[in-house]
């Protein structure tokens, strides 16, 4: 028998000596580059790409600390400190029945392992049609391991019901004209593997059964945010680049790909998976939708589109002033960048809002996945300031006719 195959390798983690998972030992063996069965932290922060030291929106510390409990196959126990999808369920059912004149509870869809993707609807005068108002869409957890987004997301949309049912003006004045759509967790079967069985998991829970480079694969999960496509012409190079060929990784780049296998798995078409059409029906279907945050982490920035392409969008000059209020409201310690960055993204959210007229953007936040859950409120507190500026902005960018106009493609326009 090899050597390699019965090898148990250990590394440093909470103050103790700790044995690398049986399931991840290949894994164990790539990272251990001297071969002594001792996992260094440095081969470690070096396997999984981590930067040689921290640096803003980026703590090496944290990131290896989630890393190891991954290695060990053992849950962060920090998901104590944070909500499950049970109880984010509960929490919003609770809000819709506490508030029953400023919000309704929808469905959206069903995950593959039958879990509701649940939405939010606030606004004023809830029982009535709302569909003349600005709509914006607060969406967290598109990612399983991003805990604290669907914190974020949550808190955001139980904030607005409390103020607004203290009568303060600000939130009275806002939910008259707008239409708010929270969403905390778009992936809820990822956000249930992350918590119990794999906490650096990042797609869907969907079974895939492909073929690639002409081999039957089977797999599990597709990337959500590389999954966003509307079926039409552009929103189908969005999804797939020009000379991608379908079903081959080869010719794919970093930032999505045909690998079922890889964490950036695009999936088979643009809106394939049940999450990714779910949100795509709420955002593209119906027309008074303006805007978008999507909460994502980490790294503390603001993220505007061009995704899939570099350069700037018509609408540029929007996303900055926009996104200048939404740094400032956050507490002004934040970046302000395009989404393409070193390398261009496919069928990512942000680009297919942005070719239907919506203002959509991305917002990176903390340092890590799975932040200490002490950092939860402030963290909070933080980014409803942000989304409140978002509603205010579009709100008054709507009333001065600066947003880009609406377009309902073909394959979400639904006779309502
Ligand atoms: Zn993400």
């Amino acid at each position: 028998m090899q050597t390699n195959l019965t090898r148990t390798y250990r590394f440093h983690h909470q103050g103790r000596t700790v044995t690398v998972a049986p399931n991840r030992t290949t894994e164990a063996q790539n990272i251990d580059k001297d071969g002594n069965g001792y996992l260094k932290n440095d081969e470690i922060a070096f396997y999984y790409g981590l930067p040689e030291e921290s640096k803003f929106g980026n703590n090496r510390e944290n990131r290896l600390f989630e890393n190891k409990f991954h290695l060990a196959g053992i849950p962060n126990p920090a998901k104590d400190g944070y909500r499950s999808f049970e109880d984010v369920e509960a929490g919003l059912k609770s809000l819709a029945k506490k508030y029953p004149e400023a919000c309704e509870l929808k469905v959206l869809g069903k995950t593959a392992e039958g879990r509701p993707i649940y939405a939010l609807r606030v606004t004023a005068d809830a029982k009535k049609d709302s569909s003349h108002k600005v709509g914006v869409v607060f969406k967290g957890l598109e990612h399983a391991r991003e805990w604290s987004t669907a914190e974020v997301v949550f808190d955001s949309a139980a904030k607005t019901l409390e103020k607004y049912a203290a009568g303060e003006e600000d939130y009275v004045r806002r939910l008259e004209s707008a239409e708010l759509w929270f969403s905390p967790v778009v992936n809820a079967d990822g956000l249930e593997y992350s918590r119990n069985v794999d906490n650096t998991w990042r797609k869907n829970r969907a079974p895939v059964d492909t073929v690639v480079n002409g081999a039957r694969i089977f797999e599990v999960g597709v990337d959500i945010n590389r999954n966003y496509g509307d079926g039409s012409e552009l929103g189908n190079l969005i999804f797939r680049p020009l000379g991608d060929k379908p079903n081959h990784w080869q010719d794919d780049f970093e930032n999505g790909n045909d690998a079922p296998w890889s964490p950036v798995y695009r999936g088979e078409f643009g809106g394939s998976e049940a999450e990714t059409d779910a949100l795509q029906r709420l955002e593209l279907g119906n027309p008074n939708i303006r805007g978008v945050l999507s909460y994502h982490s980490f790294g503390e920035s603001f993220v505007y589109p061009p995704g899939y392409h570099k350069g700037d969008v018509e609408h540029g000059d929007l996303f900055r002033r926009l996104g200048g209020k939404l740094v400032e409201a956050a507490g002004g310690d934040m970046e302000l960048k395009t989404s393409c960055g070193l390398y261009p993204i496919s069928g990512s959210g942000l680009d297919i809002q942005y070719i239907n007229g919506i203002v959509g953007m991305l917002v990176e936040i903390n340092d890590c996945f799975q932040p200490d859950p002490a950092v939860l409120s402030s963290t909070s507190e933080r980014f409803h300031g942000a989304n409140m500026t978002f509603v205010d902005e579009l709100l008054k960018e709507s009333k001065e006719g600066n947003l880009p106009e609406r377009i309902v493609p073909d394959r979400y326009n639904m006779v309502k």
